[in-house]
């Protein structure tokens, strides 16, 4: 048996980046969403985390926004991603037990310039597989 994938279109993935590097130094945190199991936007969400440098905590008004809007344009949220500023792509403690989405999740490790997806709080891999439009 293969390992799960995340199938991110280009110009997704270039977005999910400009966000991080935007954000930086605190966390981004955003939603995936597309269709027919391919993302194809990254909808930037408020971090509203007490301390925003080493957490991220969705906004939950625009979090069910985007949920919403997902619905109404026909697209599914296929994964969240958020950034790490000063660390690696892997899954914190923090990730880990307060995961709560049967879905990847997407960590941009800033310093070291990769981004890699995971369940949690199982920590198994998922191969993110970036498309061209
Ligand atoms: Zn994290």
């Amino acid at each position: 048996m293969g390992r799960a994938r995340l199938c991110i279109k280009r110009e997704a993935w270039d977005a999910i980046w400009r966000h991080a590097k935007s954000a930086y130094p605190r966390e981004a945190v955003g939603a995936l969403v597309g269709k027919d199991g391919c993302v194809e936007f990254a909808w930037p969400l408020p971090n509203v985390h007490p301390r925003p440098n080493v957490g991220y905590r969705a906004e939950p008004k625009a979090l069910l926004s985007a949920l919403k809007r997902a619905e109404r344009e026909g697209l599914s949220v296929l994964a969240f991603y958020h950034s790490h500023p000063q660390g690696l792509a892997l899954p914190s403690e923090t990730d880990r037990r307060e995961a709560y989405w049967d879905l990847p999740y997407l960590i941009v490790g800033l310093q070291e310039g990769k981004a890699r997806a995971w369940r949690l709080p199982s920590g198994e891999e998922v191969v993110v597989v970036v498309e061209p439009e």
